[in-house]
C-alpha cells in the first residue's frame, strides 16, 4: 500500500478511481469518454456537479459555478481581466510562487499592480501581519493556501473591494464563507478531482463590467455563464470524476468533517515535526497550512538514509519543492489520518535509530 504525498496532482478516494474507471468503460452503453458533451447524460454530470460545488460549500444566490480549462494558470489572467475596472490598477498579496504567477499575468493584461503585502523578505515562511488594503484599487487578490512554501490564510481577507481568491489547493478542505468573494478560482488537482478543469465560482454582479479592451470570447466569464458551462467542449472526464468525489465528500460529512479531519492530520504531523530534534518545521505558528507541510533536516548528511526509510514504509510524493528544500507533506482531503500516522512513525523510529 503506498501513501500519497504528493502536492498535486492529488490523492482522490480509492473508490472515485474506481468508479470513475468504470465509467470510461461504461457509462450507460458507450465510454463517457465517448459520448456527446451534449447528451442528456452528460448534461446531468455537469449540473449534479456544479450543484454539489454549491451544497459542499453553502454557495448563496448569485453566484454561477464553472468549470473551465486552463487551469488555475490562465484562471490568473482571466480573473484579472474579468475584475478590471476603470482604475486599471488592482491590490495582490504576494505569498509566494503561485501569488508572483498571478502578479505577472494581472501586469501582462495592463493592470498597475500595487503588491500591498509581500514575504518574500523570509523565501515566504509567513502570512503578511497588519496589512493595509488599499482603496484606489479595483480589486484585491490574495492566494489562500501556499502550496509551494506550506503558509496558509487562516482568515479571509476583509475588505469591502471586490475580493478574488486562489484557492486551488485548500478549497474543500474547510468551511469558508463564499459571501466575502467576488471570484474564487481552483484548479482542480489538488482538492477536487483530476488535473484538466479548473472550477470557477462566480458572483453574477460582476459579469460583464471588464473595462479591458482586449477580451477574448473564452476570457469573459460572462460567455461561460451564459452558456452554463458548455461554450465549447468541456473536460468531461475531469469534470465527471470531481463530481464522483464531491458525492464522497458531502457523505463524509461535508467540509466541516472534512476539515476537522485535516485539523487532526496537521496537529500529529506538526506535533512530530515540532518534537522531534532531527526536524525542523519550515513555518511557524498559525500561519502553518493544514495542506502542505514544509519541514526540513536539521543534519543533511542523514538525509539519504531518512529518504530510503520512507521509501520502504510505501510513502510517496514527500520531496520539497526545489525553492524550498527538505520535505513537503501535502494532506489533501483523501490522505487518511493512518498514512500521516505512517509518516510520524518512520519519522520517531528514525530518531531513536540515529538521533
Ligand atoms: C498548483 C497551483 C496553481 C497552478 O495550477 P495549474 O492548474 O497547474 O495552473 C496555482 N495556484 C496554486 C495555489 C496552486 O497550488
Amino acid at each position: 500500500m503506498k501513501h500519497n504525498f504528493g502536492a498535486g496532482p492529488c490523492i482522490l478516494p480509492q473508490q472515485v478511481f474506481k468508479e470513475a474507471a468504470n465509467a470510461v468503460l461504461d457509462f450507460n452503453g458507450l465510454s463517457l469518454l465517448e459520448i456527446s458533451h451534449r447528451s442528456p447524460s452528460f448534461v446531468d454530470v455537469m449540473e449534479e456537479a456544479q450543484s454539489l460545488v454549491k451544497e459542499a460549500l453553502n454557495v448563496p444566490n448569485g453566484y454561477t459555478v464553472l468549470f473551465l480549462q486552463g487551469g488555475a494558470s490562465l484562471a490568473f489572467t482571466i480573473s484579472a481581466l474579468n475584475m478590471m475596472r476603470d482604475k486599471k490598477k488592482a491590490g495582490y498579496i504576494n505569498t509566494g510562487t503561485w501569488a508572483k504567477g498571478a502578479i505577472n499575468e494581472a501586469k501582462a493584461v495592463g493592470i498597475d499592480v500595487n503588491v500591498f503585502a509581500s514575504s518574500e523578505d523570509k523565501n515566504f515562511n509567513y502570512i503578511p501581519k497588519n496589512i493595509v488594503i488599499p482603496n484606489d484599487v479595483d480589486f484585491i487578490h490574495y492566494t489562500s493556501n501556499n502550496t509551494i512554501f506550506g503558509t496558509q490564510f487562516q482568515k479571509t481577507i476583509e475588505t469591502e473591494l471586490p475580493l478574488v481568491c486562489d484557492m486551488s489547493s485548500d478549497i474543500f478542505s474547510k468551511k469558508i464563507d463564499i459571501s466575502k468573494y467576488d471570484l474564487i478560482y481552483a484548479g482542480a488537482q489538488k482538492n477536487l478531482g483530476p488535473a484538466g478543469t479548473t472550477l470557477y465560482i462566480v458572483k453574477d454582479t460582476i459579469l460583464g463590467k471588464s473595462s479591458s479592451d482586449f477580451m477574448p470570447k473564452y476570457l469573459n466569464l460572462k460567455n461561460h455563464v451564459d452558456k452554463g458551462s458548455m461554450l465549447n467542449t468541456p473536460p468531461v472526464f475531469s469534470i465527471y470524476t470531481s463530481m464522483l468525489n464531491l458525492r464522497d465528500l458531502i457523505k463524509n460529512g461535508g467540509v466541516e468533517a472534512a476539515g476537522e479531519r485535516n485539523n487532526a492530520k496537521a496537529e500529529l504531523l506538526y506535533h512530530e515535526i515540532d518534537s522531534n530534534p532531527l526536524f525542523n518545521a519550515a513555518v511557524q505558528g498559525e500561519d502553518r497550512s493544514k495542506m502542505n507541510v514544509t519541514f526540513l533536516m536539521n543534519d543533511e548528511s542523514n538525509k539519504d538514509k531518512f529518504d530510503k526509510a520512507w521509501n520502504d514504509a510505501g510513502i510517496v510524493g514527500l520531496k520539497g519543492h526545489r525553492s524550498v528544500g527538505g520535505y513537503r507533506a501535502s494532506m489533501y482531503n483523501a490522505l487518511t489520518i493512518d498514512s500521516v500516522k505512517v509518516l510520524t512513525e518512520v519519522m520517531n523510529e528514525f530518531t531513536r535509530k540515529n538521533g
